[in-house]
C-alpha cells in the first residue's frame, strides 16, 4: 500500500452550482482542519474551493436536527428539470413557507452597495400595482391557508404610495404576524408615520435594517452615513413600544467585531424583541465580494459566543432548516438577562449532542423544543411556545408573569448564493418570496435565478 493520503477528510457529496455559469455540478464536502469546504469542478470553469463552515463540529451537529417536513397546502410548479430549476414550490421541496416575503416595490430611497435585490433610487424602477400585490398575497394564502409570517418588503416598502392600503389588505387575511422590512428612513424622518404604523399592533413587527451605529461601517455597507437615521428610528420605535427586530447584515472585517455591542443594544431596548444576523449574500449589487472574506453562519455564531452572554449551548440549529438557521432565546427579567440554557438543561435542547439524549425518549418534549426553535414565530407566539416548554420541565421554576416583552430571540440566517448553494439543503428553505407570476420561490434560488 502506498503511504499517500489526502490532506483532508472526505465527508459527503452533494450538488451545487458553478458560480461562473450557474450550471449544476457535483461537489465534495470535505473537512480541512476544523473547517468545512465544498470542492467542485466545472468542466468549463475549473475547480473552486468554497468555505461552508468554520466549525466542523457544529456542521455535523446540524445533521442531527431533523424533523418531519411541513408541507404547503398545494404545489405551484411541476418537477421537470430537477432542483434547483423547478422553483417553485415544486413537489420536491421539503418545507412550507415559515416566512412568506411580499415584495411590493423595486424602488428604494437608498442605494446600498450590498443590495441583493438591486433596488435603488433609479427612477425607472417601479412600484407593483395593487392588483399584482393582491394576486401575490392570494397565492401566499392559497399555499399556506393560515400564514405564520408575511413580510412586506421591497425595495423599500414604506415608499409605496399605497403602503397603508396594502397593510389594511394584509390585515384582512389569515396571517398570524406581519413584518415590515424597512430601512427606517420614513420612521426616523416623517412625523406621524411610526404612530400610524403603531395603530396596526398587535400582530405587526418592524424588521428594521440596522447593521451598526458606526458611520464608517454604514458608509461601507450602505454607501452613506445612516447613523442618525438608525438612532432616530430606534428612539421612535422605543417611544411607541412597537415590536422591533433589528437586522444586522454582517460583513467580515467591517462590522463582525460589533456583534456583542448590537446584542447589548437590543437587550437594553424595550421595543426590541430580537436580532437577526445575516452574512452578506453575494447576489444583486454585491459582485466584488472576495471569497477569502466569506463569512459563514458558524463564524457569526462563534462571534456571538465570544462577544456576548450567549454560550455554545444557547445558539442551536433550527430544525426546519438547520444548515441555514440558528437560534437562541433569553429572558429579559427585572433588568437581568437569562439565556434559555441557564433554565433548561442543554442536553434537552441539543438533541444528539451527547449519547444521553433526553429528547429521544420524550416525544412531547421534543415537539415543544422544535416548536420553540422555529422561524415561524412572532414575539407573541414565541412567548407562548417558550412558556409551553418551560411548563413541561419540572426543574424549571414557574414564570407565570412572562409577557412577550420579556422574550428576546437571536437568529442567524445564512442565505445561499451562487458559491455555496447546496441542493440537499436548499430543498429545506422555509423563507420564500412570492413571484408576481404566482410562483412561491425559496429566497436563495430566487436571488440566483428568478429575480428579473
Ligand atoms: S429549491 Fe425547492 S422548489 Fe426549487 S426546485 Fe428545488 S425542491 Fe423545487
Ligand atoms: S438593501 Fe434595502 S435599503 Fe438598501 S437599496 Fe436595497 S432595498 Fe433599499
Amino acid at each position: 500500500m502506498s503511504s499517500k493520503q489526502r490532506d483532508y477528510i472526505y465527508y459527503d457529496w452533494t450538488q451545487t452550482l458553478c458560480p461562473e455559469c450557474l450550471k449544476l455540478v457535483s461537489t465534495k464536502i470535505i473537512f480541512d482542519d476544523d473547517k468545512v469546504y465544498q470542492i467542485k469542478t466545472c468542466p468549463e470553469h475549473g475547480e473552486k474551493k468554497v468555505l461552508v463552515s468554520i466549525d466542523r463540529e457544529y456542521y455535523e451537529l446540524c445533521r442531527k436536527f431533523m424533523k418531519r417536513s411541513e408541507m404547503p397546502e398545494r404545489w405551484n410548479t411541476e418537477i421537470k428539470k430537477g432542483c434547483p430549476f423547478d422553483c417553485g414550490l415544486c413537489p420536491d421541496h421539503e418545507q412550507h413557507s415559515c416566512v412568506s416575503i411580499l415584495e411590493i416595490t423595486d424602488k428604494c430611497n437608498l442605494d446600498c452597495n450590498i443590495c441583493y435585490s438591486n433596488s435603488s433610487t433609479d427612477g425607472s424602477l417601479k412600484h407593483k400595482s395593487m392588483e399584482t400585490i393582491e394576486f401575490m398575497l392570494d397565492q401566499i394564502m392559497l399555499n399556506e391557508i393560515n400564514a405564520d409570517i408575511v413580510q412586506i418588503s421591497g425595495g423599500e416598502p414604506t415608499i409605496h404610495p399605497n403602503f397603508f392600503e396594502i397593510l389594511d389588505l394584509a390585515k384582512t387575511k389569515n396571517i398570524a404576524h406581519i413584518m415590515i422590512n424597512t430601512n427606517g428612513v420614513r420612521i426616523a424622518n416623517e412625523e406621524g408615520f411610526a404612530e400610524r404604523l403603531a395603530t396596526y399592533m398587535p400582530g405587526i413587527e418592524v424588521y428594521l435594517q440596522f447593521d451598526s451605529l458606526d458611520s464608517n461601517v454604514l458608509k461601507n455597507l450602505r454607501g452613506t452615513d445612516l447613523s442618525e437615521i438608525r438612532r432616530k428610528a430606534l428612539a421612535k420605535l422605543e417611544e411607541l413600544n412597537l415590536s422591533t427586530n433589528l437586522v444586522i447584515v454582517v460583513k467580515k472585517g467591517v462590522n463582525d467585531h460589533e456583534i456583542g455591542e448590537m446584542i447589548n443594544l437590543g437587550l437594553n431596548s424595550k421595543a426590541v424583541r430580537g436580532i437577526t444576523f445575516q452574512p452578506v449574500q453575494e447576489e444583486g449589487r454585491l459582485t466584488d465580494y472576495l471569497q477569502d472574506e466569506r463569512l459563514t453562519l458558524s463564524e457569526i455564531r462563534r462571534n456571538i459566543i465570544e462577544q456576548s452572554i450567549f454560550n455554545e449551548d444557547d445558539i442551536i440549529p433550527v430544525p426546519c432548516h438547520p444548515d441555514a438557521l440558528a437560534m437562541g432565546y433569553s429572558l429579559k427579567m427585572n433588568g437581568e438577562v437569562i439565556p434559555l440554557t441557564r433554565m433548561v438543561d442543554p442536553d434537552i435542547l441539543l438533541e444528539g449532542r451527547r449519547n444521553t439524549i433526553v429528547l429521544e425518549n420524550d416525544e412531547e418534549l421534543k415537539d415543544k423544543v422544535f416548536s420553540l426553535f422555529s422561524t415561524s414565530h412572532s414575539p407573541e407566539t414565541a412567548k407562548e411556545s417558550l412558556l409551553d416548554l418551560l411548563c413541561c420541565l419540572p426543574q424549571v421554576e414557574k414564570h407565570d408573569n412572562i409577557t412577550y416583552e420579556n422574550v428576546f430571540r437571536i437568529i442567524i440566517m445564512e442565505f445561499s448564493d451562487r458559491y455555496n448553494l447546496d441542493v440537499r439543503s436548499v430543498k429545506k428553505s422555509c423563507v420564500h418570496i412570492a413571484h408576481e407570476d404566482g410562483r412561491i420561490i425559496p429566497f436563495d434560488t430566487y436571488n440566483i435565478f428568478y429575480r428579473k
